[in-house]
């Protein structure tokens, strides 16, 4: 048998509401055991911004379906990072904008939206495999719920949110965390939520490296760091 054989495959899924961490311990984690790292907020967030572009309103459903009917997705590895490639493009900074900020959780809500992600999320598993990375790191708000329920892995990341406006702030952002959690919170398709069987880290009073010192000891016991 080779030794390729012999190494797991890892799933590794991260939710949490905005600026809970996701992020940096999750690159932090596709460092240290080699794992391929998704970032689903920016996939919601690219087809936001593509959205508005086109002048599709959140409210006007037969406008977004036949707007994401026209979209052709891929995905482009760079580095350890998977990025969304909307028709041959992908964005830049614009994700980030006040604009699309405010109206992501709006489109996020939309069922014909998250159908529209789901296979494509899912199938991230199978980039990370043909680019030969020992897994997959993935965060966003259903990953451990609806994306991979049976990942190897499912952390729940929590903070107050004086301390995420605070995260937010000293990265130069202003972001409307609060409005965008109560919506992501309260919405009917795949509401953000702590799943059964998910470890909670609540991460107000705890250092990057804290966090990621616990999700790590969990993981090495089925992969060695890289
Ligand atoms: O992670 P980030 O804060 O960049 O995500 C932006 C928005 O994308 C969230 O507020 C949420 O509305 C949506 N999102 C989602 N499901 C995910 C990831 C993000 O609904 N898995």
């Amino acid at each position: 048998m080779s030794s390729q054989a012999l190494e797991p495959f890892v799933i590794v899924a991260i939710d949490g509401g905005a600026a809970s961490g996701k992020s940096s311990s999750a690159r932090a984690l596709s460092e240290r055991f080699n794992l391929l790292h998704v970032d689903t907020g920016s996939y919601y967030r690219a087809l936001t911004s593509e959205l508005l572009a086109q002048g599709v309103d959140a409210g006007d459903i037969p406008a977004v379906t036949s707007a994401l009917g026209g979209l052709r997705l891929g995905t482009r590895v760079d580095g350890r990072s998977a990025r969304m490639e909307i028709n041959g493009r992908i964005a830049g900074e614009e994700i980030r904008s006040r604009e699309v900020n405010e109206a992501v959780s709006h489109f996020a809500a939309l069922p014909v939206v998250r159908q529209a992600l789901l296979a494509y999320q899912r199938g991230q598993a199978d980039v990370a495999r043909a680019r030969s990375f020992r897994g997959l790191v993935m965060e966003g708000r259903d990953i451990g719920s609806v994306i991979f329920p049976n990942a190897d892995f499912r952390f729940f990341l929590e903070a107050d949110p004086a301390e995420r406006v605070r995260r937010r702030a000293r990265e130069g952002q202003e972001d409307s965390i609060a409005e965008r959690d109560r919506l992501d919170s309260s919405r009917r398709a795949s509401p953000l939520s702590c799943p059964a069987g998910a470890v909670a880290i609540d991460t107000t009073r705890l250092t990057l490296p804290e966090v990621v010192e616990t999700m790590s000891r969990a993981i090495a016991s089925r992969l060695s760091p890289a």
